[in-house]
């Protein structure tokens, strides 16, 4: 091998190891960088700030209004009425279908019997020829039938106010009486909270519950206690410490009917002995057990005298009609509606709302 070869061999060598050697160095920078974390200031993704969750930055759905919680009932009223509507005339299945509509709804037979001739009258009176026109006939006289009637919860001029809430267990007299609690509340008068069912130690731990979570006082007593003495009490404390209103929640359910309606009239006396304190006895009736909850009622009615019914679970019921019924058969207001669990889910009954939330 001459020098020359040799040389040109020693050169060609010394390039490749050079040229593997910067190919070798080349992949252990690429490796190297894949691995290093992201230059600062430019992060991939920016992290959520700190103590903002990300749902308040988007705007809360509107809370559902009567219209919607009153779903059930329309549903069932719809069906009935879109068969009416659906007529050429007004013929006998038109009037079929209107008295189907308000009997599904829980109208009572009763009520229904009355509003159907009453409606007649109105519609031969109106020449009316088109089913349509019945529609909007019965949402007239529905609104007629529960208007000019005072449904506004009265306060004692002077001195501490008392309603008292009676009804089955169950129906929803606690947490009626903590969303009212917190309407007065709102509106700037102390509420307290009477625990005079003393019948169950649970009813007043449950009422305690709701008096810390919408910010009212409460007066108890111990289990078996004489729920007159808490009412007492409780109304004596409301006086002293300029309460507005003593919301008392009694007991729903005793051994026998009779001894829960005597003790009921005794807890209505003593909350008398302050005078002009006692301004409602709130009946509190469950919507969904429609024409059950209409008998029970009328027991309590007898019994302790009622002022006004609270009537709860509208929005879980098909029954919305029973307002008709409740106030035509008891002759007594339906003062407030209950449309769901939460403290704010308490509406004053107002007839032209309920008719338009019905018939929308
Ligand atoms: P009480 O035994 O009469 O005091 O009844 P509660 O106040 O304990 O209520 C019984 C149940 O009914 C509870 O689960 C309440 O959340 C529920 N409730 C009360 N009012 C309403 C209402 O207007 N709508 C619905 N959906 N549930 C209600």
């Amino acid at each position: 091998m001459s020098a020359t070869l040799a040389a040109v061999l020693l050169i060609g060598i010394f390039v490749l190891a050079a040229v593997l050697i910067w190919l070798g160095l080349g992949l252990a920078r690429r490796a190297q960088k894949l691995e290093e974390p992201p230059p600062t200031g430019a992060p991939p993704e920016a992290p959520p700030a700190a103590g903002v969750d990300e749902s308040s930055a988007v705007a809360a759905p509107p809370a559902p209004g009567l219209r919607d919680r009153l779903g059930k009932t329309r549903a069932v009223l719809a069906r009935s009425l879109g068969a009416l509507r659906g007529r050429r005339a007004i013929d006998d299945e038109a009037w079929d279908s209107v008295e189907e509509a308000l009997l599904v709804a829980d109208v009572g037979v009763s009520t229904t019997t009355r509003l159907v001739d009453e409606l007649r009258a109105r519609a031969s009176a109106a020449r009316a020829d088109d089913p349509e026109q019945l529609v909007t006939l019965l949402r007239g006289q529905i609104v007629d039938d529960l208007s000019g009637v005072d449904r506004t919860l009265h306060h004692a001029p002077g001195g501490p106010t008392v309603w008292l809430f009676v009804g089955v267990n169950g129906t929803g007299k606690t947490t009626t009486i903590a969303k009212l609690a917190r309407r007065e509340i709102d509106d700037g008068r102390p509420a307290l909270m009477a625990a005079a069912d003393t019948f169950r130690a649970a009813a007043a731990d449950q009422l305690a519950h709701w008096a810390e979570r919408v910010g009212a006082d409460v007066v108890r007593g111990q289990e078996g206690a004489d729920p007159g003495s808490v009412v007492f009490d409780a109304v004596d404390a409301a006086g002293g410490r300029g309460a507005g209103v003593v919301l008392v929640d009694t007991a729903g359910r005793m051994h026998t009917k009779v001894n829960l309606m005597e003790e009921l009239k005794k807890i209505r006396r003593i909350a008398e002995r302050t005078p002009g304190a006692l301004q409602e006895v709130l009946l509190v009736i469950d919507a969904t057990t429609g024409q059950n909850g209409l008998a029970q009622a009328r027991q309590f009615a007898e019994a302790v005298g009622v002022t006004g019914v609270v009537l709860t679970k509208i929005d879980g019921s098909a029954k919305g009609g029973i307002v008709l019924a409740i106030e035509a058969d008891l002759g007594i207001p339906v003062k407030l509606i209950g449309i769901g669990e939460a403290p704010e889910d308490l509406v004053a009954f107002d007839p032209e709302e309920f008719a338009a939330a019905l018939f929308a």
